[in-house]
């Protein structure tokens, strides 16, 4: 059985000793993935790179495009054969910083394996032309691929990560990546939260993103803020003891060794104004609140602000490739500009540090009416999301205004959710011809409802299979 483990650099000191100073940081991951097989031998079967500052991914088998530290002759984005030289390069050069990775990461296994091991693993494995997606899928949907039949890898078939990764970089894509969300009934676990992820996004819809969705609330009473005071209860979390923290982590740490490093997984956050929106009766309140006593209510963001740091922090180092940050009242509907630069603006971007070496941080500008979309053009994330059929600007115009990569095409409350199945290819079509399919992922601007039919929700996601991308 294999078990796929991606390996995140967690510490400082070794950096030194390994000699990757300049080409690995504390929070990146290290492009491989470790599974024993049927007999219980270790093996690498990914060496590739998944690093926000190198653009580009491997494609294939025949394509490494490996990090590796250039005073040793291996130049960052060079591609190898599989041949002899490259078996023996490896050995040479990386096995010694897999093998202190694995001593270092000690929750991959309590014995590890000899570098030398790993990386005649990696060699038979990935050398001969196959690769192991199979198994790992296999574990994941719980039988199928099975265990000792590799599977042959299609040339011009992009993993899920690879085709992201790609839409995030502007490069060219296999086909259209796409996802789409409704929300879940976890009961605080952090395991069901998983189960329901894997079930809804990987097992059902085969989805190009896990997103794990906000339904492991953030430890605080809904509505509970009633008079100024009140902000005094919100506290700093103990990152140690919490069980917010802690099930969120179970959560991203189970499907990370369900899908194995294939499929990108992003945690959803809420916003410290948006949570903090949520601690009171109303909306009205809390900007009563903010506008009659606001230091209070300062204090209040800025503790909420960096216990969010922390837990984006977390989820990163849990496995997480990035967050989905969902900012609320970022819209004119409901204050003014200069307003949300107080209340909003300084702690988003204080708890977004917590993503600052994640390649996937998704800003999500909630609302569906007069957001404030120029005003959040800059903030240090991948992909915007926005509901672009309801509220706007449209794709075209986002376009227009920014180059990062866009999501959305499907109204959440139209074809999407209720057919028929010609509307919901026309406006993926029509998203497409918006973009250029550059850039772009296809996605509900915001959930559907949670009793959508299952039904539009096949068909959307047959219909990316077909969909025609322009040319060039
Ligand atoms: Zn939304």
């Amino acid at each position: 059985m294999w078990i796929a483990h991606h390996l995140r650099i967690r510490w400082m000191g070794g950096n030194r000793d390994t000699g990757v100073t300049d080409v690995c940081h504390v929070g990146d991951v290290i492009p491989v993935a470790v599974g024993r097989d049927s007999e219980q031998h270790w093996r690498v079967f990914r060496f590739r790179c998944v690093d926000r500052r190198l653009p580009g991914v491997s494609r294939g088998v025949n394509e490494y495009r490996t990090k590796l530290w250039n005073d040793r002759g291996v130049a960052v984005g060079q591609e190898w054969p599989p041949d002899e030289s490259t078996n023996d390069h490896l050995l040479a050069h990386v096995a010694p910083l897999v093998s202190h990775l694995l001593q270092v990461h000690n929750d991959v296994d309590s014995t590890p394996p000899t570098a030398h091991s790993l990386l005649d693993g990696y060699c038979r494995t990935e050398g001969c032309g196959t690769v192991s997606r199979a198994k790992s899928r296999g574990i994941a949907m719980g039988a199928q691929g099975g265990a000792g039949h590799p599977m042959a890898m299609t040339m011009d078939e992009m993993t899920k990560t690879e085709r992201v990764m790609a839409a995030v970089m502007g490069e060219e894509v296999d086909r259209i990546p796409v996802c789409f969300w409704h929300h879940f009934r976890p009961h605080g676990s952090g395991r069901k939260m998983a189960e329901a992820t894997l079930e809804f996004f990987e097992a059902t819809f085969d989805l190009d993103i896990l997103k794990i969705m906000p339904d492991l609330p953030y430890p605080f009473p809904r509505r509970s803020v009633r008079d100024p005071d009140d902000w005094m209860l919100v506290e700093p979390i103990d990152v140690e003891r919490s069980r917010f923290f802690h099930q969120r982590a179970v959560a991203i740490q189970a499907l990370r060794d369900a899908v194995g490093y294939e499929t990108p997984i992003v945690m959803t956050v809420f916003s410290p104004l948006c949570e903090a929106m949520h601690f009171t009766e109303t909306r009205d309140a809390f900007l009563e609140h903010a506008r009659n006593t606001p230091s209070v209510v300062h204090e209040a963001l800025s503790t909420i602000a960096e216990n969010l740091r922390a837990h984006i922090q977390d989820c990163v180092d849990s496995g997480a490739d990035g967050v989905f940050f969902a900012l609320q009242g970022c819209t004119h509907q409901y204050m003014s500009s200069e307003e949300y630069k107080e209340f909003g603006r300084p702690y988003d971007l204080l708890a977004l540090q917590g993503a600052r070496d994640s390649w996937l941080n998704i800003l999500h500008v909630h609302g569906d009416r007069e957001l404030m979309f120029d005003e959040v053009l800059d903030y240090p994330i991948q992909v915007l999301s926005w509901s672009d059929r309801l509220a706007g600007p449209s794709l075209r115009e986002a376009r227009a205004k920014t180059s990062k990569c866009l999501m959305g095409g499907w109204h959440e409350f139209g074809p999407l959710s209720n057919g028929p199945e010609a509307d919901i290819r026309a406006e993926a079509e029509d998203a497409i011809r918006q973009t250029t399919g550059r850039k772009f992922i296809l996605a509900n601007g915001c959930s559907v409802p949670d009793d959508t039919q299952d039904h539009w929700l096949h068909v959307a996601r047959e219909l990316v299979d077909e969909l025609e991308l322009p040319a060039g």
